[in-house]
């Protein structure tokens, strides 16, 4: 089967498509990515002569491209993971966000309709969701888009986009909405592998707020997971939550990573909060777990452990992320 899967280069992408290699024998896969600072080929370097893997280097933005690339390489399924995905950056500067999340998505929506090409898997986040109180029940599929960030709200707006296209032209599309990811190869921007590289650089640990904001932690594999049974079990037109089942403070979460590093609390320096900042994030894969036959499989302590331990034995893969950026 020919797969397209845009926005290979980056954390869940690269960790997808290694999976995907050795679990569907029958897939030949064109990854299109336009390498910005989170792309990095490194995170394929295993993979890349792979007789079954090609990379296209382009930009989701470039409408024309997007066309080329469809026509080129006609897909049957396309997975879409390409996106700006750090929700400080998109505080800073909102309008790249836009322009990838809503405006590429609409390109890749667009090149598949007028050309009759794919089924489509767009990958979409918790966050579209907004926030949740402390005491509330964990929202299913149906429950109304809040997005607070420009991140947030330009992912709602491509789930948004996702669904017209399939209702009015009949797309056969899906969307997996997946929460906090966490794993080897995640940019060290996010919570995990930043204060990994923090811990290990003897540097202060800045947490928003109070720090007792939660989130559910999935492991990146186990959304690989669930991303392949979506492809094999998965309704046409439906969307699945996909969470982890691991709620925890972002407080816990640097405090296991330091316990875990053998280094001292006292590094925690709580900074002024994230604008904006939503308290919870909690969604229930109960339809997931129906329908697809998905349930997550690590255990959240060990693959935190498991996870540290990846940074701390790549450092010149996060040192050369960072570099990559200048
Ligand atoms: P990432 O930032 O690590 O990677 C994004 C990739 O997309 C990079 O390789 C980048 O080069 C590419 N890209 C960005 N703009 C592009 C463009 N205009 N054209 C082509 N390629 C472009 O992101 P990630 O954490 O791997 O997230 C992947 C997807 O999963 C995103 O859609 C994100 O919203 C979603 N998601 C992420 C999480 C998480 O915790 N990381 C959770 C749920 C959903």
């Amino acid at each position: 089967m020919r797969v397209l899967i845009t926005g290979g280069c980056g954390f869940i992408g690269s960790n997808f498509i290694r999976m995907a290699l050795s679990q569907r024998p029958s897939w030949d896969i064109v990854n299109l990515d336009a390498l910005t600072y989170a792309g990095n080929p490194a995170n394929l370097a295993d993979v890349e002569a792979h007789p079954r893997y090609r990379f296209l280097h382009g930009d989701l933005r470039d409408a024309s491209l997007v066309t080329r690339v469809i026509e080129t390489h006609p897909p049957e399924l396309v997975i879409h993971f390409a996106a700006e995905s750090h929700v400080d950056r998109s505080i800073a500067g909102p309008l790249p966000f836009m322009q990838t999340n809503v405006m590429g998505t609409a390109h890749l929506l667009d090149a598949l309709h007028r050309q009759r090409q794919g089924r489509l898997v767009h990958i979409s986040t918790d966050e579209v969701y907004g926030p949740l109180a402390l005491d509330a029940e964990a929202v299913t599929e149906e429950a109304p888009l809040k997005p607070s960030s420009p991140y947030a709200a330009s992912k709602a707006a491509a789930d948004l986009q996702v669904l017209a296209y399939a209702r009015t032209y009949g797309l056969q599309a899906m969307i997996l909405r997946g929460s906090n990811n966490y794993g080897p190869f995640q940019y060290p921007e996010k919570l995990i592998p930043l204060m990994t590289v923090k811990a290990m650089q003897g540097q202060e640990l800045p947490l928003y707020g109070d720090g007792l904001q939660r989130r559910d932690w999935l492991h990146v594999d186990d959304f690989c997971r669930g991303i392949l049974a979506a492809t094999d079990h998965g309704r046409w037109g439906a969307t699945y939550n996909l969470g982890g089942g691991n709620e925890r403070s972002n407080l816990e979460i640097v405090t296991r990573i330091l316990r875990t590093m053998n280094r001292s609390e006292e590094s925690i320096r709580l900074v002024a909060d994230r604008p904006g900042h939503d308290r919870r994030y909690a969604i229930d894969s109960t339809l997931a777990k129906k329908e697809l036959g998905w349930t997550p499989q690590r255990n959240f302590e060990q693959g935190l452990e498991d996870t540290i331990r990846w940074y701390l034995d790549h450092k010149q893969w996060w040192k050369s992320a960072f570099t990559q950026e200048g």
